[in-house]
């Protein structure tokens, strides 16, 4: 029997988030925008609250709760400032990716900097120049010498990749294909690692997104996460649960789109009637609201398989394909909605509408997804 009443620790998280972000990161994400200021302060106080590890153990500096208070803790944060949540989510993935295949020293010695704020956040570095969807073609080496791993190559698209202060980075350390990447630790200021000036994106403006480079980058002996050859899965199964929480933060600014829409529709007359009360418009709202339901209820069945440790890989791809464009959708009809007001920057549904394009694109294009999910339902 599935049940989404949330627990009242789950419910605890969420009115942390909630709070949190109405309090700290609404009254500027506009500003954040505008300015692509990183959210550093924010950062350290989301730490301190637990929300950089929500389902990591409180042993390593989390919270220690579950992935569907994850779920709610980030889209609550996404409602109010998508760059700040992906931030979050990148480090609540890294986290757990430690705790999941680190060795207890490793562990011991990463996650509480990784979500306790001494590192800031952390950053998964896997995208390449040449290659994201095909991550097993990666070209980043990481050759064994008597001193410990060398690397060398480059990263792309890393989120907060100038600020994290631990980055896990995939390197081939065997024969071309999946079965030859390994996954390192690497700590931010390594000589060798330097770090390029951040993109220019259309939307998650308060989110760095920096390249990496490698040369002659030499990490400790120990810094191999669990066995060599074995980061391609490594990396799938904290893309799994990425998806959960990249499915979660469009669910938030899908909501937060809603949310803009409703009241502009309330308020906005014409013809002598507030738009809200026709029928076109009421429609696209019954679209979203219904959307949103269906995204959120894919989501949390996704986070409660996790909790149950059963398999849902591809619950989360379905949970991320969906809550993604529906996000994007949604965002297109708020915008609309809203009419020539809503392609100014004076409306909140502009910058949701740009935030929202990415979520089809990170942690697996669209296409990435109904590839999953087509081989899943095709081998059944
Ligand atoms: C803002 C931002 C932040 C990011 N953060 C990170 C990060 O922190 N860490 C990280 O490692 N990466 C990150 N990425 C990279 C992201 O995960 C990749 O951009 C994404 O996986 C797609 O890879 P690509 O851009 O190389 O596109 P490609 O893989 O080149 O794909 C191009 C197009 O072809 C389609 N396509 C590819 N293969 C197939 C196929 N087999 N069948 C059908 N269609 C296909 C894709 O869906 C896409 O439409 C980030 C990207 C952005 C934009």
């Amino acid at each position: 029997m599935v049940s989404f009443q949330p627990t009242e620790e789950q419910e605890l998280v969420q009115q942390t988030a909630r709070n949190f972000a109405l309090r700290e990161l609404l009254p500027r994400a506009a500003e954040r925008d505008k300015t692509e200021a990183f959210p550093l302060e924010e950062l350290k106080k989301l730490a301190e609250l637990g929300l950089m590890g929500v389902a990591v153990p409180e042993a390593y500096g989390g919270a220690g709760s579950d992935p569907v208070a994850y779920v709610l803790a980030i889209s609550e944060l996404a409602r109010c400032c998508a760059s700040t949540t992906v931030a979050v989510a990148v480090t609540n993935m890294a986290a757990e990716l430690v705790c999941r295949f680190g060795s207890e020293a490793q562990r011991q010695h990463y996650v509480p900097k990784m979500v306790g704020g001494e590192a800031i956040c952390a950053a998964f570095a896997l995208s390449e120049p040449q290659c994201g969807s095909d991550a097993a073609s990666l070209a980043t080496t990481a050759t064994k010498t008597a001193d410990g791993w060398v690397l060398n190559g480059a990263k792309q698209w890393i989120t907060s990749g100038d600020h994290a202060g631990v980055i896990i980075v995939w390197a081939r350390t065997g024969e071309i294909g999946s079965s030859g990447l390994s996954t390192f630790i690497v700590e931010a200021g390594t000589p060798g690692l330097s770090i390029g000036k951040p993109e220019e994106k259309m939307g998650l403006r308060g989110s760095s997104t920096v390249a990496l480079t490698f040369e002659d980058c030499l990490l400790p002996e120990d810094a191999m996460l669990g066995d060599p050859g074995r980061g391609f899965q490594q990396a799938m199964v904290a893309l799994d649960g990425g998806r959960i929480g990249i499915a979660s933060q469009a669910l938030g600014i899908a909501r937060a789109a809603l949310d803009e829409a409703i009241s502009y529709a309330k308020e906005r007359k014409t013809f002598g009637r507030p738009i809200a009360d026709r029928q076109a418009i009421q429609w696209m709202i019954a679209n979203a609201g219904t959307q949103i339901d269906a995204a959120l209820l894919l989501t949390l069945r996704a986070a409660l398989l996790k909790a149950q440790q059963q398999p849902f890989t591809r619950e989360a791809a379905m949970a991320k394909l969906f809550a993604s464009e529906a996000a994007n959708r949604i965002c297109y009809d708020a915008l609309q909605i809203h009419g020539g007001y809503g392609y100014t920057k004076d409306f909140v549904v502009e910058r949701l509408y740009r935030d929202a394009r990415v979520t089809t694109i990170y942690e697996g294009t669209s296409e990435i997804q109904r590839l999953v999910i087509g081989r899943s339902v095709v081998g059944q």
